[in-house]
């Protein structure tokens, strides 16, 4: 598959010198869908079709609801409840019949037989309405063509080499993304060279990181209490970051 290819912004997140440029990539692209979702555009039958079918998951409702459109948020929600009961209703009737159904049965071909499978199925149907969030899609989706574009810079800019060997790296989450990209978009040496990038920066950066995550620790102790935290004050947040893609402290990308 082709992505349109917009360099500017990924140029951009290198720039603010973060643990993970496309973790800044992310978060801007969710906070820009989230007032998008907030907005106008949900009146769009295209985006309502979507919001009904999928809704949104825990971390993207928290999102919505910090924004302070209650109206924006509900009105979201009272179409996508009212056709979510609709599936519920009939998840919970398939398990509801095929429980009757295997009560009727005697006991020895209710143990073999296989009507355990339907209210199985109406758990799993009722567990995936659940899981689905058309936020997380679109991000996905977005993050597929910077990742793409990444991979372009890689190949045809040096000084984009450059800047990423002198980054702190990514985090565990976006690296496998780059891999998993690259195994489609770049040729085998182009790939050698992102993962040797990768390896070192991943080993410098997780060193750096658990390092200052020590010190972090080490500070709670009385006798280092008059210290300097030098770079450890942020070690916890930045740790986070590495290990899952995720800001728990500072969102740099709130007002980007
Ligand atoms: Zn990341
Ligand atoms: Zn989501």
């Amino acid at each position: 598959m082709r992505y349109h290819i917009d360099t500017i912004p990924v140029w951009d997140a290198l720039k603010p010198d973060g643990e993970c440029p496309l973790c800044f990539l992310r978060r801007r692209t969710e906070h820009l869908m989230v007032d998008r979702y907030l907005g106008a555009s949900v009146m769009e039958s295209d985006t309502r079709i979507q919001v009904n079918e999928k809704g949104f998951c825990p971390a993207h409702q928290h999102m919505l609801y910090a924004k302070q459109n209650r109206l924006g948020h509900a009105l979201m929600m009272h179409s996508h409840m009212l056709h979510t009961q609709k599936k519920f209703a009939a998840y919970l009737e398939q398990a509801t019949a095929a429980a009757r159904e295997a009560a009727g049965q005697p006991m020895l071909k209710r143990l073999t037989r296989r009507g355990g499978a339907g209210s199985g199925d109406a758990a799993r149907g009722i567990q995936a309405l659940v899981d689905s969030c058309v936020l997380c899609e679109s991000v996905d989706d977005n993050m597929k063509r910077y990742a793409y574009t990444f991979l372009h810079l890689w190949k045809t800019d040096e000084g984009f080499r450059k800047a990423v060997k002198a980054s702190k790296g990514f985090c565990m989450k976006d690296t496998a993304l780059l891999i998993d990209m690259a195994r489609e978009h770049l040729n085998p040496a182009h790939q050698v060279t992102l993962l040797e990038a990768l390896s070192e920066l991943a080993e410098q950066s997780f060193n750096r990181t658990a390092q200052d995550l020590e010190w972090f620790t080490l500070k709670f102790d009385y006798r280092n209490a008059d210290k300097p935290w030098n770079n450890s004050k942020d070690a916890l947040e930045r740790a986070v970051q590495k290990l899952r893609g995720c800001y728990i402290g500072t969102d740099p990308a709130r007002d980007a």
